[in-house]
């Protein structure tokens, strides 16, 4: 699903190499498209039509855009694009999402953060993703609005046992942000986290961080997380900050997991409407998501280690998208970077 903005930019790129990746090894992936977001609301008047819905749930994954723009942006419109998204998520039952922040070396100097600080920086960054305060009740009148964020035991023990089960496959450290200083939602989330730790992971080397602080020290000692779980708002806002330590939001992928095979994979960055349209925008962020795709859902690793090596050459070759661009780099587009890419698979 394109989405807007410059979804579909980076999805034809994500596509290009899921074709190439079929040529090469051998298989046959059948992909239909869909329309959600604000594209939706222009040719449906809803956000996520029934059968962009269908669809998803017929597959066994869903590459997706980004969705929004400022033709959708009127904070009083009773339709808007991210509702699509986040149903889409619920509906899908994608709980877990998955982002990891790895610092290639050859981007160190894409990052405003000084070098020494980002050397050895591999992290993942465990967000819940169907609960929280994004999805509890909204009110508004004309002098107060609110939000309510609920979070339930469960919710709270099937994300710890993702990001724990994740931390023994890495270097068995987890950290657990929250703000249980302020919260009871909080509150509970670190009982609940502490209990489940100590009880089914008691090998785990566990942390536990304010919000406040989880996000100075993501800036000041990024190289010693291993695997960061926390709710749904806070791990929005902290992996774009995270995105930084790579040189720019549009590296990072995502996969967002349930109980079962199928995912539903997305660059975290929006559909950034400034570069929309010009063929410059980075595909490495969906690209990096076909690559978890693959991994994730289609059981295919090989083929998913060889997209992610492709990457890494063609930025090792000094290939820059203008956004991670510096010094001598030849600055490519969104297109060129994607051919260079394919010609290094096999
Ligand atoms: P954004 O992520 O779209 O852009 C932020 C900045 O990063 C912009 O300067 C943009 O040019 C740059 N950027 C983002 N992706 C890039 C890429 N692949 N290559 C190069 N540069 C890139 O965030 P925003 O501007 O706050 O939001 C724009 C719209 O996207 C809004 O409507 C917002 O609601 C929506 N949004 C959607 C999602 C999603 O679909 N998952 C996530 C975040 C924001």
């Amino acid at each position: 699903m394109p989405g807007d903005g410059i979804g579909p930019e980076v999805v034809a790129a994500g596509r290009r190499v899921l074709e190439r990746v079929a040529q090469s090894y051998g298989h046959r992936f059948v992909c239909n498209e869909h329309l959600i977001g604000g594209a939706a609301i222009e040719a449906h008047g809803d956000p996520l039509p029934p059968d962009t819905i269908a669809s998803c749930q017929e597959s066994d994954a869903v590459l997706l855009g980004a969705v929004g723009g400022p033709r959708w942006s009127d904070p009083n419109a009773s339709t808007r694009p991210e509702q699509g998204l986040l149903r889409l998520r619920k509906v899908l039952g994608v709980f877990a999402n998955l982002r990891p922040v790895k610092v290639l070396a050859e981007l160190v100097d894409a990052s405003p953060l000084k070098s020494s600080i980002l050397s050895g920086v591999d992290l993942v960054v465990v967000r819940e993703l169907t609960g929280g305060i994004y999805f509890g009740e909204k009110s508004r009148d004309e002098t107060s609005a609110s939000d309510v964020c609920t979070y339930h035991t469960h919710e709270i023990e099937r994300i710890v046992r993702v990001a724990a089960l994740l931390a023994t496959q890495r270097r068995g450290k987890l950290c657990s942000v929250d703000k249980a200083n302020v919260l009871e939602t909080s509150r509970l989330w670190r009982d609940v986290t502490n209990r489940l730790v100590a009880s089914e992971f008691p090998e785990i080397d566990l942390e536990t961080l304010l919000v406040d602080a989880a996000a100075m020290h993501l800036l000041s000692r990024p190289a010693e997380f291993d695997v960061i779980v926390t709710e749904n708002m806070f791990g929005d806002i902290l992996t774009d900050e995270a995105s930084m330590l790579t040189g720019s939001l549009g590296m990072l992928p995502s996969a967002s997991l349930g109980d079962t095979q199928r995912g539903l994979y997305e660059p975290i960055h929006g559909s950034a409407p400034d570069i929309a349209g010009k063929g410059i925008a980075n595909p490495c962020g969906t690209i990096a998501s076909v690559a978890m795709l693959l991994r994730h859902s289609l059981a295919l690793e090989e083929e998913a280690s060889s997209v992610e090596a492709a990457m890494t050459k063609v930025i090792s070759d000094g290939g820059r998208t203008a956004d991670i661009a510096t010094g001598n780099n030849k600055v490519l587009t969104t297109d060129e970077f994607t051919e260079l890419l394919i010609q290094q698979l096999p």
